[in-house]
């Protein structure tokens, strides 16, 4: 009996536990492209398209095409089913609740007619469902979450091998082309996607040549390197692929375990990082939009449109956050430590709310993952689980002199800084006239003066969280 492969996270075919279980029987491979809550922002489009291609690929060469449909899936794969008398639809687990309402009612569609969706473990170490504390609830702390999975870890099977070839269901309907997905960006929008390229190799190929380049190179200096934002090979650039599921985190975990080296623990504790974020997005749906520690509903944010824009667009005058900022934009990611100092800077200093930080890191991230995400910009802004006290606000110039000393970071991102000496690499707003003269450099034209001074912007923000803080 014919059965329904529903591409969605999980753009891959080696440790695929979906494809695996279908081994041997008639498949039609399935993706469609949603509009609503989860449509991917515009730097993650880019890459689902590319992605789209690489499975495309692959799929065909192994005898069963992708169908690529846009719309409804609560409609498209029910019929999409009838069509070829599939009895089952398989499929990877989504922990996004907009992704969770649309597998129950795909699901009861698909009941209505005597079919079923099964859901299988594709992106995740662990089920966000089964781990529980000592008391029978969800972690809401990392410790001792990360704990309970390395404990449970122990035992975790190796990735399963992709299929040589694949059975193609017969009566597949006409699909679109990828290219009628929209997902590039298109005149008269610039082409800001143009660099992506020299950075990125999307697909479970590109994934495992840079899993494989990082072992070789990064994961024995990790644990060293991993915060600084020059360093090449310093992380591991997985994110986008994992966040796709071009590559496994069982693949990763396996391999960074036989690898082994100095980095290798401090390097499977990010990698339980992600699991903790979705852990915390699966149990909390409303982390996205709404602060889970309740009295920062009441946080009297101070909403300003050229500031959000000046952040946006790296020119808020402290050089770390603007080199950031521009490594985003040019390239669709952001250093960890940088993402961090980036987003303090703007809910502390500039007083912005962490959730339209948290929309802008969606449309320009490649690796943009609402679990990650939201998890993160919660953390930063203090509101989180688990997360840094709002009190510790980053210092953007200390930031940057500890973990960018020589400016390396810096010079290539925000290059009319370039010729300034290291001691005021990261505070040109300090320099005297004649070291800035001598530079090239005129604040204010060349570069800006910085948006709020530090020591304000500090105090300003403890005030603002002391009126909170009251309600706690
Ligand atoms: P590595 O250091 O090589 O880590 C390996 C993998 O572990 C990563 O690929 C990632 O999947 C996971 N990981 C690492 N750190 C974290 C973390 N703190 N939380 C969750 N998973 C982690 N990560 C995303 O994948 N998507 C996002 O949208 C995202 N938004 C963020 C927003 C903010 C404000 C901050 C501070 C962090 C955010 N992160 C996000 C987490 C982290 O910055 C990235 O996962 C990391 O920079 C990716 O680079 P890498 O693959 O080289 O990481």
């Amino acid at each position: 009996i014919p059965a329904l492969l529903w591409f969605r996270q999980d753009l891959r075919l080696a440790d695929h536990a979906a494809v695996a279980a279908l081994e041997g029987r008639p498949v039609l491979p399935v993706h469609v492209l949603e509009d609503g809550p989860d449509a991917p922002g515009g730097a993650a489009a880019w890459w689902l398209h590319h992605s789209l291609s690489a499975l495309g690929r692959a799929l065909a060469e192994r005898g069963a095409p992708l169908l690529l449909l846009r719309g409804d899936p609560r409609r498209l794969i029910p019929e999409l089913a009838e069509r070829i008398g599939a009895a089952e639809v398989h499929a990877g687990r989504q922990t996004e609740p907009a992704a969770r309402r649309r597998d129950a009612e795909t699901h009861a569609a698909l009941e209505a007619a005597g079919r079923r969706l099964v859901l299988h473990r594709t992106a995740l170490l662990h089920e966000p469902h089964l781990v529980r504390t000592g008391a029978g609830k969800p972690f809401s702390v990392y410790t001792p979450f990360s704990r309970a999975v390395f404990t449970l870890l122990e035992g975790l099977p190796p990735p399963l091998p992709a299929p040589d070839r694949l059975q193609a269901a017969p009566g597949a309907p006409e699909g679109l082309p990828l290219e009628a997905l929209g997902l590039l960006p298109k005149p008269p929008e610039p082409d800001w996607a143009a660099e992506f390229h020299a950075h990125w190799t999307p697909g479970e190929n590109g994934a495992a040549a840079r899993l494989a380049t990082f072992l070789e190179h990064g994961l024995d200096g990790y644990a060293a390197r991993r915060n600084e934002p020059a360093a090449a090979w310093g992380t591991s650039g997985l994110s986008p692929h994992l966040h796709l599921g071009e590559i496994s985190p069982r693949q990763v975990w396996h391999a960074a375990r036989a690898k082994g080296g100095r980095g290798r623990e401090s390097f499977l504790k990010e990698l339980v990082w992600r699991e903790f974020s979705h852990h915390l997005l699966w149990h909390r749906p409303e982390m996205p939009d709404t602060p889970l520690r309740p009295e920062f509903a009441a946080f009297p944010w101070q909403r300003d449109a050229a500031l959000l824009r000046a952040w946006q667009r790296g020119r808020t005058g402290y050089p770390i956050v603007d080199a950031g900022m521009r490594q985003l934009w040019r390239t669709g990611w952001m250093h960890n430590r940088v993402r961090m100092i980036a987003a303090s800077f703007l809910v502390k200093h500039l007083l912005q709310p962490w959730q339209d930080g948290a929309a802008w890191f969606r449309d320009t991230l490649v690796d943009a993952d609402l679990a990650a995400n939201s998890a993160s910009w919660q953390w930063v802004a203090g509101c989180g689980a688990d997360a840094a006290p709002y009190f510790r606000v980053f210092n953007p110039v200390l930031q940057g002199e500890t973990f960018d000393p020589a400016g390396t970071y810096v010079r290539r991102w925000c290059p009319e800084l370039a010729r300034l000496p290291d001691r005021f690499i990261h505070r040109p707003h300090e320099a005297p006239d004649t070291v800035l003269h001598g530079a090239g450099v005129k604040l204010g034209r060349d570069y800006p003066a910085p948006l709020i001074g530090l020591a304000e912007g500090r105090a300003r923000a403890l005030a603002a969280f002391a009126t909170v803080k009251g309600t706690e």
